[in-house]
């Protein structure tokens, strides 16, 4: 179980004749440069790790592209919500896993090798708990050994409709979730966890989980698993906490909760300085979601800054408009350039290339928000590897250094041929393995739910 790389990009920086080699359990025990190749063994260009995608709601990749019709007034992220609702108020657990298997097929074939699934459609369309209550959880992992993607599964903590403790609305009901019922959905899980498996957990956001809440969940929690909050996505819910709490968002939470490594900020996008000095300092991830935040109309994120304060950041594709880690990565950085008229913003002294630095830094924050141990080609972490497409007319005889300009910035072909994940192939020249078979029960699951 070897492969040999006349290019890898390792953690410290492109390498040549790299010999890669992993075990029965899918992790990396050699990773060897200036080596010479073995006889037999199978020979690519160019390798790097997989990406990770660090915020997940499978479900929604059903609602792609009918979210796209203006309203009367204007459309926010709070009318598309109500869409997404009525979607999610009748969806099945068997659909769930047809949709999610989907989304897994497509992550894969870009580049995405792990996923971090934030749950929260966990009661059934009556708003009772299934009498597994870990069951759709349980259908999205099983989505994830289908398609061979590594999971961290966050089942949420959803349990209020706004600050102050509001009742949930009645198309919040599949969502409803206290403490208790979250920590016994996380203690279903715990047979799942492997190597492709983690299980951490998700306060919703502020607005649907309490600081007590959060605190008891924590209590309970094995301390190293990961934590994961919708944290300031939208202007209204900054003054809706300054409202309530005298605080924004980030600050209200570092107040009451000590946010350390575990934790992972998703949307940080309304944040001040001061604000990101905290995020820096306490090495959370901030966890940004260029596609869906420009879908929804979110706002950009202060990506500089936090790269200057020496912060964390990691892609997630959200609510699956986009399916590619090289799309989220552009328009992490194009909304950058729009923004200050300027461009290669998001590099260092150290990196001044913009593909590279973006791929190892959204890498290593998408690691470490998983809280498993994908993120680099190197022994002990999972054997999560791409094979782009050397033959390619945008790689052909570029200098390595310009590999992961073109991947990012060069057009929209897929230049991922080949991907695997724990060890195993499951994309060989551009094609998921089991492509037909998954995408065939999409389908029958999209033409019934369309049919309602
Ligand atoms: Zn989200």
């Amino acid at each position: 179980m070897s492969l040999f790389a006349r290019h890898a990009l390792l953690p410290q920086g492109w390498r040549r004749d790299v010999l890669l080699a992993w075990d029965a359990v899918g992790e990396l025990t050699t990773v060897q440069d200036n080596a010479a190749p073995p006889d037999g063994v199978e020979l690519a260009e160019y390798v790097v790790p997989g990406m990770v995608n660090l915020h997940s709601h499978a479900f929604q990749r059903a609602l792609g592209g009918m979210t796209e019709k203006a309203g009367d007034g204007p459309d926010s992220f709070w009318t598309w919500r109500e869409l997404m609702y009525r979607f999610a108020g009748r969806i099945t657990p068997e659909q769930i896993e047809a949709i999610a298997a989907q989304l897994f097929a497509e992550c894969l074939r870009h580049g995405y090798t792990a996923v971090c699934e934030f749950h929260y459609l966990q009661r059934d369309v009556a708003g009772c708990l299934y009498a597994r209550p870990a069951e759709t959880a349980e259908r999205v992992i099983a989505a994830a050994r289908a398609s061979g993607i590594g999971i961290t599964m966050l089942p949420v903590l959803y349990s209020h409709a706004g600050f102050g403790a509001q009742a949930l609305q009645p198309q919040q009901a599949r969502f409803r979730t206290d403490a208790d019922d979250v920590l016994r959905i996380v203690e279903a899980l715990e047979v799942q966890r492997d190597g492709q498996v983690e299980v951490g957990c998700a306060p919703h956001s502020l607005r649907a989980a309490s600081i007590v809440q959060i605190r008891e969940v924590l209590s309970a929690l094995p301390p190293e698993r990961p934590v994961h909050i919708h944290i300031a996505e939208q202007q209204a819910e900054v003054a809706q906490c300054l409202a309530a709490t005298s605080l924004r968002p980030v600050q209200y939470l570092y107040e009451h909760i000590a946010v350390d490594t575990r934790w992972c900020l998703v949307h940080a996008t309304h944040v001040d300085a001061n604000e990101i000095g905290q995020i820096a300092a306490s090495g959370a991830v901030a966890g940004l979601c260029p596609t869906t935040e420009a879908n929804l109309g979110d706002g950009l994120f202060a990506l500089p800054e936090l790269i200057a304060a020496g912060g964390r950041f990691g892609i997630g594709s959200d609510s699956h408009v986009s399916q590619s880690p090289v799309e989220e990565l552009r328009w992490l950085e194009y909304g950058q350039r729009l923004q200050r008229q300027q461009r290669n913003v998001a590099a260092t002294p150290a990196q001044r290339q913009v593909g590279d630095f973006l791929w190892q830094a959204a890498l290593q924050g998408g690691a470490q928000a998983a809280g498993r141990k994908p993120g680099a080609l190197a022994p002990g972490c999972r054997a999560d590897l791409l094979v782009l497409d050397d033959d390619h007319p945008n790689l052909c005889g570029v200098a390595v250094h310009d590999v992961l300009g073109s991947l990012l910035f060069c057009g929209n072909d897929n230049l991922v041929r080949d991907v695997m994940c724990g060890g195993l192939w499951q994309v060989r020249g551009g094609r998921h393995v089991a492509q037909d078979a998954i995408a065939a029960a999409y389908k029958r699951t999209l033409a019934r739910l369309r049919a309602l």
